[in-house]
Order: C-alpha cells, then structure tokens, then sequence
C-alpha cells in the first residue's frame, strides 16, 4: 500500500485528481492510480497484461512501472505534500508536511534538517527513506542517493515509512503562496516515484548514475512543453 499521511494537503482522491487532469499524459494512462480511501494504488487493469492503445506507450512507461510496482510491493512508503521555501541567495527549504526530516547525533538525539536546494533536482519533490531502509541501501554499491543523507524520523507507533513528498506549493520571499499545477503536481509524483520504486527494487536511486538519469530524463520530458491544464 501507499497511504497518503493524514496531514498532506492532497489526498488519495486529490493525488488521483490531479493525474487526471493533466495535459501530459495519453488518457489511459491518466488511468494508472485510484484511491481507495487514505490509499493510493496502482490500478488493477495495470498489474496484469494491459493491452495500450498502439503507438501511445512512451519507453520509460515500462521500466516506471516496474519501479512504481516495487515501491507498492516493499510496502515502506508513504505520500505527503510540501512547501518549498524560496530564501535569499536562490537557496530554498523544504517543508515537508505530516513528517519531520533529519538526522540522529552520535547520542542519538534528532535534528531536523531542512532539505536546501539550490537548483531544479530538489524542488519538485523528495524522497527519503527510513533508517532501516537506508541502512540497507548503504550495503549496496549504488547507495549513493541525491539527498544529504537524511531520514524520516520514525513515528512512536506505526509502522516506519520513508516519505515521498510532492511540493505542492512555492513560498516566496514574502511569504506569498503560490500553487503548482495538475502538471507540476503529476510530474514529481512520477518522478518521486521512480525514486522510491528504484531504492525498493535496490537498483540505482541516484542523479548522478546513468542508467536512473536515462529513465529520469524522459520522465521529466514527458512533462515539459505541455499545455498549461
Ligand atoms: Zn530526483
């Protein structure tokens, strides 16, 4: 499952509302998640042999599913929105909602960490993992993820989940808010996504290795240049 945390301003059926309402995507794909409650799912029709209309089934549909598919199955996620701060000097924060990243100390007390970005690669979206997950991505030789190295502080009770967030909102340095789009909004959902699945699966995560930066680059693609919704 993917549950969408009880404080994220879009839900389940908002995440699922605003696929649809995309101008990027061919129809049947804006079919791909339904929401079933807190939950967000990958549509049954899409777990078994779909048959897509011919000639609309861009590369990078397969190799996302596969991933998207993993982070379903490994069942250590969950979704939530995020503002993106903009502060002085073309840095900005991120400001997760529902969850609180950060580090642990050598005495094991925990500090938030605010995710800085200084470019595009942050400023969609983030995903990070829980400790145990990423204790388990450092044994591998692509542990090398695109963010600084922090975690989701786990919950007292619960069930841990690394946080998928979706910035669904921009502060700017007056503190005015805008909204991003159905596309801005769907776009980082693929591409969090992509991540999350990557690091379930234990394939490359990272910007910085070619084989995700090949899938990512179309992802983001499929994304630019289309009407605005
Ligand atoms: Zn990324």
């Amino acid at each position: 499952m993917l549950p969408v945390n009880p404080n994220s301003r879009i839900s389940a059926q908002g995440f699922v509302d605003n696929v649809t309402k995309t101008t990027c995507l061919p129809d049947w794909m804006k079919t791909v998640f339904v929401a079933n409650g807190h939950d967000l799912q990958i549509a049954a029709k899409f777990k078994g042999s779909y048959t897509f209309p011919k000639g609309t089934k861009p590369a990078w549909f397969d190799p996302w599913l596969i991933a998207a598919t993993s982070a379903w199955q490994q069942d250590e996620w969950e979704l939530t929105t995020g503002t993106l701060e903009m502060k002085p000097k073309d840095l900005s924060i991120m400001v997760p909602d529902g969850v609180s990243i950060g580090k642990f100390d050598p005495d094991h007390n925990w500090t938030n960490f605010p995710v800085l970005g200084t470019d595009d690669t942050g400023a969609g979206g983030i995903t990070v993992p829980t400790q145990d997950t990423k204790d388990g991505l450092n044994a591998l030789s692509d542990a090398d993820l695109h963010y600084s190295g922090v975690i989701v502080k786990p919950g007292k009770t619960g069930k841990a989940r690394g946080a998928i967030v979706i910035v669904d909102r921009i502060k700017d340095l007056k503190g005015g808010l805008s909204q991003m789009n159905a596309n801005d909004i769907t776009g980082t959902l693929f591409h969090e996504l992509f991540h999350a699945g990557q690091i379930s699966a234990g394939l490359p995560n990272s910007h910085k290795d070619k084989r995700f930066e090949t899938v990512i680059q179309v992802i983001a693609a499929q994304f630019d240049g289309c009407t605005a919704p």
